[in-house]
């Protein structure tokens, strides 16, 4: 056959997610821990790795890393699910709660995956934008779940790609105000030492999603887990692909979270380096600085695309471009990385938005 059937439609303006794998000395673009694991713990790994069953099915239910993380949580193993990252727990939530005749209520700018694969899964979306200092509308918010037929919310907090957190008695508002499942995203929970995790008891659609990517230095590995009702994790786990988390990574995770005092002192330099960088950016005039709880740091400047290929071209510092999203215009977003890294990129800007304003001013002159 020479022609193909079309794939279903929902897909048809969707484009596969590009994560921009671009080359630089410098790289800040997708909130990544800049420190891998400690060498210590990858020796000790390594040592054991000749016994490593490699041809084994992973243990679907992986009860040893669900044991570690629902002890630590104060929770049952049956409160807790493994996910091939957080993205694939987001895509399983969209799968058992989401579908043709059922509605997501998202509130962009926030993380990409929700809407996409409500798209994929054929979910309607109700968007709720976020006022224009990125926080979210709570009366709008409140005011649609009372309207019903709302199935699922998601809140990122704190939110990516702004940074802010959203504080706790909206969330319970939320929570009270509709029987939707509501995902709270908690994929930087390490850095903002915030969690709903104490309502838990009191809410039965409360979902939370943490991951092993940011903190834990594993983005490589692909482990993410939320916490919720046992009814509700039962639900995710008809529709969740039984190996998807597989074996080596349940190993590495176990270790990691059984030694995650280790990553403190990672955790409290990554918030000093943000910090700095918030300050760093302040300092610039023509620069607005978005408060962040997260490893990363929003910014709105003039320009910001050219600004953009600026830093990677000539400084070969990477950072995220968001300028051509809804409600983020001239927005880029800043991974905080090493102290060495933040120091590059805080320079870097520096000599980009002088030689701009050097370049303005020759231009001004040139017209007089
Ligand atoms: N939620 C948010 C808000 C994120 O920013 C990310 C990663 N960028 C994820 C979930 C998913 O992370 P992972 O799949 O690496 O666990």
């Amino acid at each position: 056959m020479d022609r193909v059937r079309p794939s279903r439609p929902e897909l048809d303006d969707l484009v596969a997610y590009d994560a921009k794998e671009l080359k630089a000395e410098v790289v800040l673009a997708s909130n990544e821990n800049p420190i891998g694991l400690p060498s210590e713990m990858v020796a000790r790994l390594a040592k054991r790795l000749p016994q490593f069953d490699f041809h084994r099915y992973p243990d679907p239910t992986a009860r040893e890393l669900r044991g570690l993380i629902a002890e630590a949580n104060g929770l049952e193993i049956e409160n807790v699910l493994l996910g091939n990252g957080g993205d694939e727990l987001i895509f399983n939530l969209l799968l058992a709660w989401g579908g043709p005749d059922r509605t997501l209520l998202d509130m962009p700018p926030t993380f990409s995956m929700y809407g996409i694969d409500a798209q994929v899964t054929g979910t309607k979306v109700v968007r709720v934008p976020r006022l224009d200092d990125f926080s979210v509308d709570r009366e709008a918010v409140l005011e649609r779940l009372a309207d019903g037929h709302i199935d699922i919310v998601v809140v990122a907090n704190p939110n990516n790609p702004t940074g802010g957190l959203t504080d706790e008695s909206f969330l319970i508002d939320v929570l009270k105000a509709t029987d939707a499942v509501v995902m709270v995203d908690e994929a930087y929970f390490e850095f903002s030492r915030h969690t709903m995790r104490p309502h838990m008891t009191r809410h039965k659609n409360l979902l939370i999603l943490r991951t092993f990517s940011k903190a834990f230095s594993m983005a490589g590995l692909r482990i993410g887990y939320v916490l919720g009702h046992e009814e509700v994790i039962c639900e995710l786990m008809k529709v969740r692909q039984p190996y998807s988390v597989d074996a080596f990574s349940q190993w590495v995770a176990s270790a990691v979270f059984k030694e995650r005092m280790v990553f403190e002192q990672g955790i409290r330099d990554i918030v000093r380096g943000r910090d700095q960088i918030m300050h760093g950016l302040s300092m610039h005039e023509e620069v607005t600085v978005f408060p962040s709880e997260a490893n990363f740091v929003l910014f709105r400047v003039e320009h910001a695309a050219a600004l953009w290929r600026d830093l990677l071209h000539n400084h070969s510092v990477l950072i995220r471009d968001f300028s051509r999203g809804s409600g983020l215009e001239d927005c880029l977003r800043v991974t905080v990385g090493t102290e060495e890294e933040n120091r590059r990129f805080l320079e870097a800007m520096a000599d980009c938005l002088a030689h701009r304003k050097a370049n303005s001013t020759l231009a001004a002159g040139e017209r007089l």
